[in-house]
Protein backbone atom coordinates (compact mmCIF):
# COMPACT_ATOMS: atom_id res chain seq x y z
CA UNK A 1 0.00 0.00 0.00
CA UNK A 2 0.95 3.41 -0.76
CA UNK A 3 2.19 5.84 2.13
CA UNK A 4 -0.87 8.20 2.70
CA UNK A 5 -0.28 11.69 1.92
CA UNK A 6 -0.59 14.48 4.16
CA UNK A 7 -2.38 17.52 3.38
CA UNK A 8 -1.88 20.72 6.32
CA UNK A 9 -4.71 22.76 6.89
CA UNK A 10 -2.90 26.11 5.76
CA UNK A 11 -2.58 24.14 2.75
CA UNK A 12 -6.25 23.77 2.26
CA UNK A 13 -6.50 27.00 2.72
CA UNK A 14 -4.42 28.56 0.51
CA UNK A 15 -5.62 26.03 -1.94
CA UNK A 16 -9.45 26.97 -1.27
CA UNK A 17 -8.63 30.64 -2.05
CA UNK A 18 -7.27 29.99 -4.64
CA UNK A 19 -10.18 28.07 -6.12
CA UNK A 20 -12.50 30.76 -5.06
CA UNK A 21 -10.46 33.60 -7.67
CA UNK A 22 -11.19 31.12 -10.57
CA UNK A 23 -14.72 30.27 -9.50
CA UNK A 24 -14.92 34.12 -9.35
CA UNK A 25 -13.54 34.82 -12.58
CA UNK A 26 -15.84 31.90 -13.81
CA UNK A 27 -18.91 33.34 -12.62
CA UNK A 28 -19.66 30.08 -10.47
CA UNK A 29 -19.46 29.83 -6.66
CA UNK A 30 -17.75 26.83 -4.36
CA UNK A 31 -19.94 24.58 -2.67
CA UNK A 32 -21.08 27.04 0.59
CA UNK A 33 -20.93 23.52 2.78
CA UNK A 34 -17.18 24.63 3.76
CA UNK A 35 -16.59 21.01 5.48
CA UNK A 36 -17.81 18.98 2.55
CA UNK A 37 -15.70 21.80 0.08
CA UNK A 38 -12.75 21.62 2.21
CA UNK A 39 -12.82 17.63 1.81
CA UNK A 40 -13.03 17.89 -1.65
CA UNK A 41 -9.95 20.86 -1.52
CA UNK A 42 -7.90 17.85 0.27
CA UNK A 43 -8.39 15.17 -2.62
CA UNK A 44 -7.26 17.45 -5.11
CA UNK A 45 -3.82 18.36 -3.06
CA UNK A 46 -3.21 14.68 -2.68
CA UNK A 47 -4.14 14.58 -6.28
CA UNK A 48 -1.76 17.27 -7.00
CA UNK A 49 1.16 15.50 -5.06
CA UNK A 50 0.14 11.89 -5.77
CA UNK A 51 0.47 12.52 -9.50
CA UNK A 52 1.63 16.05 -10.19
CA UNK A 53 -1.67 17.26 -11.36
CA UNK A 54 -5.31 18.22 -9.90
CA UNK A 55 -7.10 15.06 -10.91
CA UNK A 56 -11.09 15.07 -9.64
CA UNK A 57 -11.23 14.17 -6.43
CA UNK A 58 -14.72 12.08 -7.28
CA UNK A 59 -13.05 9.85 -9.84
CA UNK A 60 -9.89 7.53 -10.61
CA UNK A 61 -6.97 8.72 -12.02
CA UNK A 62 -5.64 6.81 -15.40
CA UNK A 63 -1.99 7.94 -12.81
CA UNK A 64 -0.77 10.02 -16.07
CA UNK A 65 -1.64 13.56 -17.28
CA UNK A 66 -2.24 12.08 -20.71
CA UNK A 67 -5.00 9.81 -19.35
CA UNK A 68 -6.86 12.33 -17.38
CA UNK A 69 -6.39 15.24 -19.19
CA UNK A 70 -10.21 15.35 -19.05
CA UNK A 71 -10.60 15.53 -15.28
CA UNK A 72 -7.96 17.62 -14.21
CA UNK A 73 -9.67 20.22 -11.92
CA UNK A 74 -11.68 21.69 -13.72
CA UNK A 75 -12.84 19.46 -16.03
CA UNK A 76 -13.83 19.21 -19.11
CA UNK A 77 -17.85 18.57 -17.68
CA UNK A 78 -17.90 21.25 -15.49
CA UNK A 79 -19.33 24.00 -17.31
CA UNK A 80 -22.26 21.85 -19.03
CA UNK A 81 -23.10 20.34 -15.63
CA UNK A 82 -22.97 23.52 -13.80
CA UNK A 83 -24.94 24.70 -16.65
CA UNK A 84 -27.97 21.68 -16.55
CA UNK A 85 -27.52 20.73 -13.17
CA UNK A 86 -26.36 23.71 -11.03
CA UNK A 87 -23.06 21.55 -9.74
CA UNK A 88 -20.56 20.10 -11.18
CA UNK A 89 -20.34 16.44 -10.74
CA UNK A 90 -18.19 16.43 -7.38
CA UNK A 91 -20.35 19.87 -6.32
CA UNK A 92 -17.82 21.59 -5.74
CA UNK A 93 -18.30 24.50 -8.04
CA UNK A 94 -22.37 25.31 -8.23
CA UNK A 95 -23.75 27.95 -9.63
CA UNK A 96 -25.55 31.78 -8.02
CA UNK A 97 -29.23 29.64 -7.81
CA UNK A 98 -27.81 27.01 -5.94
CA UNK A 99 -26.40 29.55 -3.59
CA UNK A 100 -29.30 31.37 -3.23
CA UNK A 101 -31.54 28.22 -2.85
CA UNK A 102 -33.64 28.65 -6.14
CA UNK A 103 -32.17 25.57 -7.60
CA UNK A 104 -31.91 22.48 -5.32
CA UNK A 105 -28.61 20.43 -5.32
CA UNK A 106 -29.37 17.20 -7.04
CA UNK A 107 -26.84 14.23 -8.04
CA UNK A 108 -25.08 14.89 -11.13
CA UNK A 109 -24.55 11.59 -13.66
CA UNK A 110 -21.67 10.97 -14.55
CA UNK A 111 -20.71 12.82 -18.66
CA UNK A 112 -17.38 10.81 -18.63
CA UNK A 113 -18.69 7.04 -18.50
CA UNK A 114 -17.54 4.80 -16.15
CA UNK A 115 -16.06 2.71 -18.42
CA UNK A 116 -13.30 4.84 -19.28
CA UNK A 117 -12.98 5.60 -15.55
CA UNK A 118 -12.75 1.76 -14.97
CA UNK A 119 -10.14 1.72 -17.78
CA UNK A 120 -7.98 4.43 -16.48
CA UNK A 121 -8.29 2.62 -13.27
CA UNK A 122 -7.25 -0.79 -14.22
CA UNK A 123 -3.60 0.89 -15.53
CA UNK A 124 -2.85 2.86 -12.73
CA UNK A 125 -4.11 0.61 -9.91
CA UNK A 126 -5.83 2.34 -6.77
CA UNK A 127 -4.31 2.67 -3.26
CA UNK A 128 -7.87 3.28 -1.23
CA UNK A 129 -11.48 1.68 -1.65
CA UNK A 130 -13.56 3.25 -3.95
CA UNK A 131 -17.42 3.85 -2.08
CA UNK A 132 -20.50 4.58 -3.86
CA UNK A 133 -24.14 5.65 -2.99
CA UNK A 134 -26.88 3.46 -3.78
CA UNK A 135 -29.13 6.06 -3.66
CA UNK A 136 -27.94 8.62 -6.17
CA UNK A 137 -24.55 7.08 -7.65
CA UNK A 138 -21.59 9.48 -6.03
CA UNK A 139 -18.17 8.23 -6.02
CA UNK A 140 -15.39 8.86 -3.66
CA UNK A 141 -12.20 7.30 -2.80
CA UNK A 142 -11.35 7.07 0.71
CA UNK A 143 -10.66 4.47 3.72
CA UNK A 144 -14.65 4.38 4.92
CA UNK A 145 -17.87 6.12 3.03
CA UNK A 146 -18.78 9.45 4.46
CA UNK A 147 -21.14 9.50 7.10
CA UNK A 148 -23.69 11.16 4.89
CA UNK A 149 -23.92 11.54 1.26
CA UNK A 150 -22.50 15.10 0.19
CA UNK A 151 -25.12 15.01 -3.15
CA UNK A 152 -27.91 13.28 -1.75
CA UNK A 153 -27.50 13.47 2.14
CA UNK A 154 -28.08 9.68 2.14
CA UNK A 155 -26.53 8.08 5.69
CA UNK A 156 -23.08 6.32 5.89
CA UNK A 157 -25.00 2.31 5.74
CA UNK A 158 -26.27 3.10 2.14
CA UNK A 159 -22.50 2.83 1.02
CA UNK A 160 -21.00 0.04 -0.87
CA UNK A 161 -17.62 -0.61 -1.91
CA UNK A 162 -17.42 0.39 -5.47
CA UNK A 163 -13.50 -1.30 -5.97
CA UNK A 164 -11.81 -2.30 -3.28
CA UNK A 165 -7.75 -1.34 -3.66
S1 LIG B 1 -16.24 17.55 -11.14
FE1 LIG B 1 -15.81 19.49 -10.10
S2 LIG B 1 -14.18 19.00 -8.66
FE2 LIG B 1 -14.23 17.35 -10.17
S3 LIG B 1 -12.77 18.03 -11.72
FE3 LIG B 1 -14.78 18.70 -12.39
S4 LIG B 1 -14.88 20.78 -11.66
FE4 LIG B 1 -13.24 19.80 -10.50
Amino acid sequence: MKPSIEVSGSEIKQYRKQLHRDADKSGYYLNPDSEFTDNLVEGLIVNSKRYGYSSCPCRLSGGSREKDIDIICPCDYRDDDISQYGACYCALYVSEEVVNGKKELKPVPERRGHKKELKANKVSGVSIDVWRCKVCGYLCARKTPPDVCPVCKAKKERFEIFIKS
